[in-house]
């Protein structure tokens, strides 16, 4: 027991209730666990992570009074105001706890790392004399471009698009989903404006965002920023943090295809399609004669329940060269050698995990950062084509020949590759700055 050994600093750690957050959260968690540190992970109860895979960790719920009504909103900006309001008091009266008690589970927390939109936490820290730092879960560019959009708005989206942001278009920018401006100007306001934070973890590598890391530390950072991404590769676990079942059936499948054969289409957790892209989409890969493994997340087509018979016919129609799952392990599936090229809506773990695994993409972003992301994808890094404009399954046919077989593919996926060995170099040289984010 851990009582027994040498005590262990504890951290308390505070994802953000979305996948897309969670994840990186979870695996910088088992990092910091590996290297010798107690684990918190306060959750609210909406979108929960399932502690029974992390038996390494402690499980705290924080009473977050989010109702079915925000949820089925789809209104992400109110959620996410509403948990930095509610949250504030249950993880308070926790930390009085923890203060307060004595044995190994109530040991006290000496540092609060927190996802980038649960700036609540820096006032608990404060009030309880306990150094925070936040975990920024999507790119620099993104973060450059959200401060941009304020500006541009401000200006009534009269002025150019500033130099810097170069080669980002007005329609790549992080516009908020809604027309109400005001909330998304809190939530970026917040999200930005560190004033108490010790230092800033960042899930992205020096090397690829240069200038956009150099803007953000001359112009509104000014504490220490630790690029130490792709956090997935810094801790190897075995465990998922997924929220859906992944079905693993998937990879005795791909083990079945051809090498770098298999065009993998995921659009993440949040993205929503109509039946009508779902026809587009399907009828395009069927046509497009490659090998596809293609996740239809449950719930992520509007009025779902028509597109069971889409699904059922697509599958007749290709029998076992398609894969249909609800939801995939998909950093395996990126590692797998049977994948050749990733349809992707572009969200930054998304994008990091590709690039890992040499793989290159077609995008298709739907919302938020994902434009952004895109853009660099293809016109910045060169490993992807975009997908822009109503679906079409021609075009969807064509531009997946394009990605999978023809020469600007192959030139993509040698790009992609040269990205994946620089990972691998980069995660060896950077043991060293890991340790200094363990001294912090
Ligand atoms: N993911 C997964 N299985 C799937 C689809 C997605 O495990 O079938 C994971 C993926 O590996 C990534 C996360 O879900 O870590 C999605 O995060 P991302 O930032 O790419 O997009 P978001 O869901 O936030 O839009």
């Amino acid at each position: 027991m851990e009582s027994s050994r040498v005590k262990r600093r504890r951290l308390l750690m505070v994802p953000c209730p979305y996948q897309g957050h969670i994840n990186p959260m979870l695996h910088l968690a088992t990092f910091l666990h590996q290297n010798g540190f107690s684990i918190t992970i306060a959750h609210t109860f909406f979108n929960s992570p399932h502690p029974y895979r992390h038996p390494e960790f402690t499980f705290l719920p924080l009473n977050d009074s989010i109702t079915a009504d925000h949820v089925s909103s789809w209104d992400l900006a109110s959620v996410l105001l509403a948990i930095n309001e509610n949250c504030k008091g249950s993880l308070e009266e926790a930390m009085a706890a923890m203060a307060g008690g004595d044995g190994e589970e109530s040991s006290e927390v000496v540092c609060i790392i927190h996802d980038e939109l649960m700036y609540y936490c820096e006032g608990v820290a404060s009030r309880f004399g306990v150094r925070s730092l936040v975990l920024r879960t999507t790119s620099a560019a993104t973060c450059v471009s959200r401060c941009a959009v304020l500006n541009l708005h401000a200006a009534g989206f009269e002025e150019e698009i500033p130099a810097e942001l170069h080669p980002l278009r007005l329609k790549d920018l992080p516009l908020p989903a809604t027309s109400d401006f005001t909330k998304f100007h809190e939530l970026v306001i917040n999200m930005y404006t560190i004033t108490t934070a010790k230092a800033v973890i960042w899930n992205t590598m020096p090397w690829l965002e240069p200038s956009e890391l150099n803007q953000i530390k001359a112009k509104f950072c000014q504490i220490p920023i630790f690029p130490i991404a792709p956090i997935h590769k810094i801790s190897p676990t075995s465990s998922s943090s997924s929220l859906l079942k992944e079905d693993s059936t998937c990879l005795s499948w791909l083990d079945k295809q051809p090498p770098k054969s298999v065009i993998y289409v995921s659009l993440g957790s949040v993205a929503l399609l109509t039946k009508e892209e779902v026809e587009e989409m399907g009828w395009g890969l069927v046509n497009s004669n490659q090998p596809f493994l293609w996740v239809v997340r449950p719930g992520s087509v509007r009025g779902s329940d028509a597109i069971e018979l889409v699904l059922k016919e697509v599958e007749e129609k290709v029998g076992d060269r398609g894969c249909i799952v609800q939801w995939a392990p998909q950093k395996e599936v990126l590692g797998h050698g049977g994948v050749g090229g990733f349809w992707s809506h572009c969200g930054w773990n998304s994008t990091l995990e590709s690039l890992s695994e040499g793989v290159p993409l077609l995008c298709r972003a739907f919302s938020g950062d994902q434009r952004v992301n895109a853009r660099y994808i293809s016109c910045v890094w060169g490993v992807g084509l975009t997908l822009e404009g109503e679906l079409d399954r021609k075009e969807v046919e064509k531009v997946i020949r394009r990605v999978m077989v023809e020469e600007e593919g192959r030139k993509m996926k040698e790009r992609a590759m040269d990205f994946k060995r620089r990972i691998e170099d980069s995660l060896k040289e950077d043991r060293s700055s890991s340790c200094d984010l363990k001294d912090r």
